[in-house]
C-alpha cells in the first residue's frame, strides 16, 4: 500500500511527465480522473512548495518528518539545472527532520535491500547501466559513500575506479580519454571516486591548464554525459559537503588513529588553504553541469549517517525509476521443470527412495510443495525454485533472495 504522503509526491511527479504516458510510464495509476487544467494547477503549487523547501534547505534550516517521507531525495537534494547555488548557505549539518541516528540507520538497512534488489535486476535485465560521480573535498566521505553503496550490491555488476593525478599516458590524450574508458557497461553500476569533474576543479584551483582550456570543459562534459545517456546509463552526480571545521576533525581522527595514517596526505593541509578557491569551482562546475539528463547533488555530509542515508536513497529512487525488467527465459520453463522432476524422480530411484510428498508434480507442471519448512536440502531447494519468477512474471520476493549468498544462506532465506 502507497501511504498517503508519497501518493502526494509521487501525484506532483506523475502530472509533470503529463498524461498517459507518465502513469505508463511510471507503473502507478493515480492520476486517472485529472481534469488537464486541474492538474496544471496542481502541478504549479506543487512545484512552488517543493521550491520553497529547496530554499529551505539552501538555507540550511531544519524541516521535519513530513518531509523526510513526503519529497524524493533526487529532488529536495537536487541543483535545479540553470538555478542559482550559494554553497556556504548550505547547512552540512542538516539532517531532513532526522533526529536520531538509530532511526535513520534503520531506514538505511531497508534502503540496502531494495539497492540490492533493483541492482540484481539492473544486472539480469543487462540493458541499462549507471554511473555514479562522487566529488567532494578531502575527508568528506568518498570513501564512506563508497563502502556503504557498494556495499549493499552484488559485486558481479559493480565497479569502484578511482582517479588519481593523471598518469603521463593520461595527460598526452584529451581529458576524458581516461573516464570513457571506465564507464559502464549495459547492467553495471560504476562509481567514480572523483571524476572528469577534477578537470575543472584541481586543474583550475591550481592553475594546472589555463582558463580558457579549463573554461570549455564544462561544455565538453555536457556532451559527452549526454551521449552515455544516450545510450542507456544514467549518471549521478554527488558533491559530499562538509564544514571546514568538519574536514579538521576528521584530519585529526586519522592523526589520533594509527589504522588512518596511511590516508594522511601532505595536500590535505595544502588544499585546505584553497578551501575558498575550490568553492568557487564546485560552485560554478555544478551550476553548469547540473542537467536534466546528469543532474547534481549537494549532500550535506558533516553526519556520515545521513550522508550514506541521502545518497542511498536517491540510488534507490533513480533505479526505481529506471524500469527494469528481467529478460524473457531462453528456455521454456514448463519443459524444464519436467526435466527437473524427472531428474529427481532418478535420482530418488537411485537412492532407492519414494519422492516424498511434494516433490511430485501436478497437471500443469507446477509443484505442489509450498515454502515452508523445507524437510531437507532437497525440498527446501524446491521451494527456491517456487519463488523464483519465471517467464517474465513480476513477483517480487519479500526477502530480495542477496545474489551473492550461497545455496543454504538461500534456503535459509525462503524457510
Ligand atoms: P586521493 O583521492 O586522496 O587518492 O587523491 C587523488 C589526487 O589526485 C587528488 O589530490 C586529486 O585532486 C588528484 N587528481 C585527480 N584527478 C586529477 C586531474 N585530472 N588532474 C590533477 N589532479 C587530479
Ligand atoms: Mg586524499
Amino acid at each position: 500500500m502507497i501511504s498517503k504522503p508519497t501518493m502526494k509526491y509521487q501525484k506532483l511527479r506523475l502530472i509533470k511527465f503529463g498524461g498517459e504516458a507518465g502513469r505508463k510510464e511510471n507503473g502507478f495509476g493515480i492520476i486517472a480522473g485529472h481534469k488537464k487544467k486541474k492538474g496544471t494547477e496542481e502541478v504549479a503549487r506543487l512545484d512552488q512548495k517543493l521550491r520553497d523547501l529547496q530554499h529551505r534547505l539552501r538555507a540550511g534550516e531544519e524541516t521535519g518528518a513530513r518531509v523526510r517521507r513526503k519529497y524524493k531525495y533526487s529532488k529536495l537534494f537536487r541543483v535545479e539545472p540553470g538555478s542559482k547555488l550559494n554553497l556556504r548557505k548550505i547547512n552540512p549539518e542538516f539532517t531532513a527532520g532526522h533526529k536520531k541516528k538509530k532511526a535513520a540507520l534503520k531506514e538505511l538497512e531497508q534502503l540496502d535491500q531494495r539497492l540490492r534488489a533493483l541492482q540484481f535486476r539492473l544486472y539480469a535485465e543487462g540493458q541499462q547501466s549507471l554511473l555514479i560521480c562522487l566529488q567532494a573535498l578531502d575527508a568528506a566521505g568518498k570513501d564512506g559513500t563508497i563502502i556503504h553503496v557498494s556495499g549493499a550490491m552484488n559485486p558481479q555488476g559493480t565497479r569502484v575506479h578511482s582517479f588519481k593525478v593523471p598518469t603521463r599516458e593520461e595527460t598526452a590524450h584529451d581529458f576524458l580519454w581516461r573516464i570513457g574508458q571506465r564507464v559502464p557497461a549495459r547492467g553495471e553500476v560504476v562509481i567514480f571516486n572523483r571524476s572528469h569533474y577534477e578537470d575543472v576543479l584541481v586543474v583550475r584551483v591550481r592553475g594546472i591548464v589555463p582558463k580558457k582550456v579549463w573554461k570549455q570543459r564544462y561544455q565538453m562534459i555536457n556532451e559527452f554525459e549526454k551521449k552515455l545517456v544516450a545510450n542507456g546509463t544514467h549518471v549521478l552526480k554527488f558533491f559530499l559537503h562538509i564544514s571546514p571545521e568538519e574536514q579538521l576533525r576528521r584530519f585529526k581522527k586519522r592523526l589520533d588513529d594509527p589504522a588512518r595514517h596511511w590516508k594522511i596526505s601532505e595536500s590535505d593541509y595544502t588544499e585546505r588553504e584553497f578551501w575558498d578557491d575550490y568553492i568557487e569551482a564546485y560552485k560554478e562546475a555544478v551550476i553548469r553541469t547540473s542537467t536534466k539528463h546528469a543532474p547534481w547533488h549537494v549532500i550535506p555530509s558533516n553526519n556520515k549517517w545521513f550522508r550514506n542515508l541521502a545518497v542511498t536513497r536517491i540510488v534507490v529512487e533513480t533505479l526505481e525509476a529506471m524500469n527494469m525488467n528481467f529478460p524473457k527465459p531462453t528456455v521454456n520453463i514448463k519443459n524444464i521443470r519436467r526435466k527437473y522432476h524427472q531428474v529427481v524422480a532418478v535420482d530418488e530411484k537411485k537412492k532407492g527412495r519414494q519422492p516424498v510428498a511434494g516433490e511430485t508434480e501436478n497437471g500443469d507442471g507446477r509443484q505442489l510443495v509450498k515454502a515452508g519448512k523445507p524437510q531437507d536440502a532437497m525440498v527446501g531447494a524446491i521451494a527456491l525454485t517456487e519463488a523464483i519468477p519465471a517467464n517474465g512474471e513480476e513477483t517480487i520476493l519479500s526477502q530480495p533472495l542477496p545474489p551473492t549468498a550461497s545455496m543454504p544462506q538461500r534456503i535459509a532465506n525462503t524457510a
